[in-house]
């Protein structure tokens, strides 16, 4: 969502004349935008304020400005402890940001923009053309949360749950494709909670699958508890909707998913899995998982192994619980450091086992890959994903550049694919 965010501030700053540079240390105006799920988010911000001084130490001082989840976060602490910094402004405020550019312009004071204005920015923002013209385009439906997982900040900086203007969101998608997109990602933070005039999820996911140059959707992050049946039935009935479907289940212990407010339990997780597969039983699964949440015992893990083991998640992303300040699991009692790095080993190798497996199974196989670019530094490379969003790369003398294209999967290796493109219509890999 960031760098959703990030292109339209670069939308929104040409009006004042404020255009994206490559030459960092050159720049007038500096917006680092940042996002507060990792650990020790607000030490970074501190350490790239220091890098921005250190590159500008023997020239004029750029506007500095602190945008995203750590500015709205700990806004106050960023602007008290180093006056280099003119402003933080919040994720929900940044269509505010050509006036504090100016008025950081005219007047000497610090700025704290942090209010939680969505409905506002929005409002704001679809008067502004979306000029990015990537193949595979973000797009921003939904933002915040209502659900207060105990161990998430979300709900505290992006907000309530707020849904986008249906028609507006078509119109952005509209624009993409127009400027080159032949792939949209639509996102939010509880992207299938979206709820526009009882427009649901699906109501966009159908939309879209009738713009004759948009070749896939792809939607980010979903909850268990929102997988409604019309959203399962898009992912039978739409064939542009691709076939890997990203839904964080964070742990396979009942008693931690209680323990964490998920809303959800491992069989109604399950259950959604399986209707999934007989609807569409071309699906992959994706999913997050944080170890060692405060309270975890060998059982709790070894549930989260089993559900890996059982689901068989062909990509996933896992992490030590670490504690965020000020939401409820912040205080709990951690699980000891030693262990907790253990599991994540063992849940990781696992992991990794699947995946690889699976990637194995990929050789030889005819996959279709939309391709996004080509190669800096190799000749007649080029790069794009799958339907399962697995890198692949090419060669081929002609430019492919957003083209769908049949590949025949000839090696692959822990990141990367590598294919040989074909001609015949061979059947895809399941
Ligand atoms: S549902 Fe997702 S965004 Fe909302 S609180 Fe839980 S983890 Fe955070």
């Amino acid at each position: 969502m960031n760098e959703y965010d990030s292109n339209r501030i670069f939308d929104i700053t040409k009006q004042i004349n404020y255009f994206p540079t490559k030459k960092k240390a050159e720049a007038d105006c500096y917006i680092i935008n940042t996002c507060h799920i990792r650990e020790k988010a607000t030490e970074k911000v501190f350490h790239d304020v220091g890098r921005v001084k250190k590159e500008y130490k023997n020239k004029k001082k750029p506007i500095l400005i602190i945008a995203g989840c750590v500015a709205q976060a700990e806004g106050d602490l960023i602007l008290k402890k180093d006056r280099y910094v003119d402003a933080v402004i919040g994720p929900q405020s940044y269509q505010s940001i050509n006036k504090v550019i100016q008025d950081i312009e005219s007047k000497n004071k610090q700025y704290d923009i942090t209010n939680f204005e969505t409905i506002k920015k929005f409002d704001e923002l679809k008067f502004i053309k979306n000029n990015n013209s990537k193949v595979s385009s973000f797009l921003t439906i939904q933002e915040g949360c209502d659900k207060f997982c105990k161990f998430c900040v979300v709900p505290y900086t992006r907000g309530p749950e707020y849904s986008r203007n249906f028609k507006e969101i078509l119109d952005e998608a509209e624009e993409l494709i127009s400027n080159g997109s032949r792939e949209i990602i639509l996102l939010g933070q509880n992207v299938n909670a979206y709820n526009d005039k009882d427009n649901r999820l699906s109501d966009i996911i159908h939309a879209l699958q009738e713009k004759k140059d948009l070749k896939r959707i792809r939607y980010y992050t979903s909850h268990p508890k929102d997988m409604t049946k019309d959203l399962i039935e898009a992912h039978k009935k739409c064939s542009k909707l691709m076939p890997l479907l990203h839904l964080p289940v964070q742990s396979g212990s009942d008693k931690m998913l209680k323990s964490m407010n998920r809303k959800h339990n491992k069989k109604e997780y399950l259950k959604i899995i399986s209707t999934l597969k007989e609807k569409n039983p071309r699906l992959e699964f994706a999913s997050d998982f944080i170890i060692a949440y405060p309270g975890e015992k060998q059982e709790d893990f070894n549930q989260t192994c089993e559900l890996m083991e059982n689901v068989k998640f062909i990509n996933s992303y896992s992490f030590i619980f670490s504690p965020r300040p000020g939401t409820p699991a912040g205080d709990m009692k951690m699980v000891d450091e030693n262990l907790a790095q253990k599991r994540l080993t063992i849940f990781q190798n696992l992991a990794e086992k699947i995946k690889t497996n699976y990637k194995k199974k990929l050789l030889d196989k005819v996959v279709k890959v939309l391709f996004e670019n080509k190669m800096i530094k190799e000749k007649n490379k080029y790069f794009g994903r799958d339907e399962y969003h697995n890198p692949v790369i090419v060669y081929s003398k002609k430019n492919i550049i957003g083209q769908e294209k049949r590949v025949l999967i000839k090696k692959t290796s822990q990141h990367t694919i590598y294919g040989e493109l074909i001609n015949t219509d061979n059947s895809l890999a399941a």
